[in-house]
């Protein structure tokens, strides 16, 4: 097995063949995935080297104190931490070695088609159809809350492809062109002023019967993986100490001593020992994450950092007081990446919002920690044996 030694000096030699200031970007990026150094615990030729997940660390710090480019995580959040680990699990030969390498590069950008005006937390009431026609599916129906669709090339989309057999068994996962002439992409404004999220409307959408991942009426399942990642992905971000929310209100903190008061100071404590908590919560699940994919776990990662995302921008407006309460800029922006922290404080108290409902609201998750991670009795379900099409909507 390779070691860390071992990976240093892979990493050693990568930035020899290519060095960082003389190295176009995008090929830097394309030789890093080769070499296997992308994401080490990937199998070989897919960017990894099979190596436990931990040792990523090591040839990051590496690249970083060479000042090599990274491939802008935050800008394909949605290919790297839910397309590429179902892609993973459950792609063919063929869909791993065509998608992977310019998802990891940020060449093609990713996104979900999952939610349906319809069917949020309910998902598996969706009611988007696809149909088998010859070699293709055609597809029609309507998604909701895309984000970036506007700058995706691609998206894991799912699709009821039985409504004779109950909710969850009917469902097909697939892989959809978000360049074919049937879909339409629309921008929908948030409470921020920006669009980062869409409508996307699928009409006689033709997708390759190549492009499904898993078995038909599996979607379902596949779907499990996407969401279970989604969680971590958004609650579980690596982050050094005093990273995300709880960053800019210890600056603010710290360089204004004339807004302090007793009472947000105490406040104030509290939610940096919890942000802590919290950040070193998410690097032992990670480390449990080495060999596989993740579970349930994950719910709770994603509900501890909606609640302190809340609780610590509102803390801040409250400290910079009036000044808390201005807004840069209202004209609609259509963001090409989601920065929960980025901008000003008013943008940083209304982008949290979304974070209760995004990847699962706050009441789901608590639902699936109940039952799935402490084995409490399960919510009654009346609709497990009906057929999807007999189901009232
Ligand atoms: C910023 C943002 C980005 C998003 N990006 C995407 C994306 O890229 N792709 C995508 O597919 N989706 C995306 N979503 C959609 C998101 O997954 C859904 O909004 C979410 O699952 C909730 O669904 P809903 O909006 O239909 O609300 P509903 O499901 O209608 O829920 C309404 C309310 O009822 C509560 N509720 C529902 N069921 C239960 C229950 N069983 N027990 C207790 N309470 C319940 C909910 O907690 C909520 O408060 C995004 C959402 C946001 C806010």
């Amino acid at each position: 097995m390779t070691g860390a030694e071992e990976l240093r000096s892979r990493t050693r030699e990568l930035l020899a063949s290519h060095p960082p200031a003389s190295t176009d970007r995008l090929d830097f990026l394309r030789a890093r995935f080769d070499a296997g150094l992308a994401w080490v615990h990937y199998p070989e030729g897919l960017g990894g080297l099979g190596v436990p997940r931990s040792l990523q660390a090591v040839v990051d710090a590496e690249l970083e104190a060479a000042g090599a480019p990274d491939n802008d995580p935050r800008r394909i959040g949605i290919g790297l931490g839910m397309a590429a680990p179902t892609i993973l699990q459950y792609g063919t030969e063929e869909q791993k070695r065509r998608f992977l390498r310019p998802l990891w590069t940020g060449e093609e950008v990713w996104c979900q088609l999952f939610s349906e005006p319809g069917a949020g937390s309910d998902l598996a009431a969706l009611g988007t159809r696809a149909v088998r026609e010859g070699d293709d599916w055609v597809v029609n129906g309507q998604k909701v809350w895309t984000s970036s669709a506007h700058v995706a090339r691609w998206a894991i989309l799912i699709a009821r492809t039985d409504p004779d057999v109950p909710k969850h068994r009917g469902i097909t996962y697939f892989v959809c062109d978000m360049t074919d002439p049937g879909v339409e992409v629309r921008p929908l404004r948030q409470v921020t002023g920006e669009a980062e999220f869409n409508e996307v409307f699928l009409t006689g959408v033709r997708i390759p019967d190549a492009r499904r991942l898993g078995e038909i009426g599996d979607g379902w399942k596949v779907a499990q993986t996407t969401l279970n990642n989604e969680r971590v992905a958004i609650g579980g971000m690596r982050l050094p100490r005093e990273g995300g929310m709880i960053g800019p209100v210890s600056k603010t903190w710290r360089e204004r001593p004339e807004l302090r008061t007793h009472d947000l100071h105490q406040r104030l404590l509290k939610l940096w020992v919890e942000s802590e908590v919290s950040r070193l919560t998410a690097e032992r699940l990670r480390q449990q994450l080495v060999a596989g994919q993740p579970g349930p776990e994950g719910a709770g990662m994603k509900l501890a950092f909606a609640r302190l995302n809340q609780e610590i921008s509102g803390l801040e407006v409250e400290l910079l007081g009036e000044e808390g309460l201005l807004y840069d800029d209202w004209t609609m922006r259509r963001p090409e990446l989601v920065d929960f922290t980025g901008r000003e404080a008013g943008y940083r108290y209304l982008r949290s919002k979304g974070n209760s409902i995004e990847g699962g609201t706050s009441e789901v998750l608590l639902n699936i920690v109940a039952e799935r991670v402490l084995g409490l009795p399960p919510e009654p379900r009346t609709d497990k044996d009906v057929a999807w099409k007999d189901l009232a909507r």
